[in-house]
């Protein structure tokens, strides 16, 4: 359908999830005729995102892009140290950057996907095609797909519990050699942690070169003077003196089961963090954008309704009853966090977070925790939702 010179795809935003569906539809035949039309506001997007996942070792998807791996992680709090392998997989970053400029020049040599930078204001869809308002123009979709985040749609409820996964990082290099490049540091919960989830992540790029961020699992921002102070505390701690901060990063990825897909419509449907497909319970995105991106191009070939393109899984409800537990004693995440990783594999706890564990493996997992602490959560959940 084409109307009023209008596209086939509208996009808001052009930031992962964009581009990784954008992408899908370049290997696909199917979408060689369709007009796209991506929009984005920012014209000077670059090294804005260090993107960290898990995935077979073996795989190769991403290698173009993958700028350090380690096969190695280690999980500290006061409780445990934990050094071990996570063979078959390994944890991947990608810098940003290279991927945008990826997708950038391959959009450039198809004419049929278009690039604008502009801001997108608002839609209105009817029963035919969406119209989408930006700060220049109007343009007309047969089916917009937003990744647009709006903050204000989760605090406008109380429902489902809202945390943030909130960072500042510093990539430093040190004089001497100080990081041991074959390790991730996944979670050091040996910070004071204030009456929040407050924990260290340091990916060692070379002996002499690393991220360090600190985090939070909580509701409220910091000033970034804390993150700064409390990285700075860190690394003289860890006799990390002579060092240089060549590049900053900064977060806060929303943590929350609210359900956005209920704001799908026939013509639209949102993606990214903006359709929740963040991991409520880790603030995880980048694969699980990745899985969307496939399911949705193989859904546009047969569908048309995007109201059917989400499914809800037991993982959701795994995730609600955390988040309801983290939130509630936001100030026991490294006990939590501590239980699971002395309880349980740390290949069957990534298997758990990709939502691919069985039921017994889930059970087994779940019996880590405290459980009157999860089942009080729990009987609260289901009287709130009996109103
Ligand atoms: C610093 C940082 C590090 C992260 N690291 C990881 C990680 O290691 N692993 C992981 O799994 N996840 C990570 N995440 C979470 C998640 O993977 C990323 O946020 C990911 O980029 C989400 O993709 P998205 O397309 O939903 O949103 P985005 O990538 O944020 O894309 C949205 C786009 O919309 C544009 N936009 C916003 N408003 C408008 C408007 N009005 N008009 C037009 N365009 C607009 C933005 O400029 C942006 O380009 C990280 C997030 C951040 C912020």
């Amino acid at each position: 359908m084409k109307k009023n010179g209008g596209y086939d795809y509208i996009f808001a935003g052009a930031g992962a999830a964009t581009l990784q569906i954008v992408g899908k539809f370049l290997e696909h035949k199917q979408f060689a005729k369709k007009s796209i039309l991506i929009l984005e506001q920012n014209t000077n997007k670059a090294n804005d995102r260090t993107w960290c996942f898990w995935e077979e070792k073996s795989k190769n998807d991403w290698l173009p892009f993958v700028h350090s791996q380690w096969e190695n992680i280690t999980f500290s709090s006061e409780s445990i140290q934990l050094k071990e392998s996570i063979l078959p997989y390994a944890y991947k970053m990608v810098r940003s950057n290279t991927y945008y400029t990826h997708v950038r020049e391959l959009i450039a040599k198809n004419k049929n996907i278009k690039l604008r930078y502009e801001k997108v204001e608002t839609f209105k869809p009817n029963a035919e095609w969406v119209d989408v308002y930006t700060d220049q123009n109007i343009y007309a979709g047969a089916y917009f797909f937003n990744s647009i985040f709006d903050w204000s749609v989760v605090r406008q409820q109380s429902k489902y519990p809202v945390l943030q996964q909130h960072f500042v990082g510093w990539f430093i290099k040190t004089d001497e050699d100080c990081f041991d490049a074959s390790t991730a540091n996944f979670m050091d919960f040996c910070v004071a942690q204030k009456g929040n989830t407050r924990f260290m992540y340091l990916l060692p790029l070379s002996a002499t070169e690393a991220l360090v961020e600190y985090t939070l699992f909580s509701k409220n921002l910091l000033q970034i003077a804390e993150y700064e102070r409390e990285i700075r505390k860190y690394l003289t701690q860890k006799n990390v003196r002579n060092y240089r901060i060549v590049e900053t990063e900064q977060g806060n990825i929303p943590m929350t089961c609210y359900p956005f897909s209920k704001h799908n419509s026939e013509r639209v449907l949102h993606i990214g963090s903006a359709g929740g497909w963040t991991k409520a319970s880790t603030g995880f995105t980048f694969k699980f954008i990745e899985q969307k991106a496939k399911k949705l191009v193989s859904f546009l070939i047969t569908q048309s309704d995007m109201r059917l393109f989400e499914k809800r899984n037991r993982f959701w409800w795994y995730d609600l009853l955390f988040l309801d537990v983290l939130a509630r004693y936001n100030h026991k995440g490294s006990f939590l966090f501590s239980k699971l990783f002395q309880h349980n594999n740390p290949i069957t706890i990534l298997r758990f977070l990709d939502e691919k564990t069985t039921f017994k493996q889930e059970i087994r997992i779940m019996r880590s925790f405290p459980v009157v602490m999860f089942i009080g959560e729990l009987l609260r959940r289901l009287v709130r939702s009996l109103h």
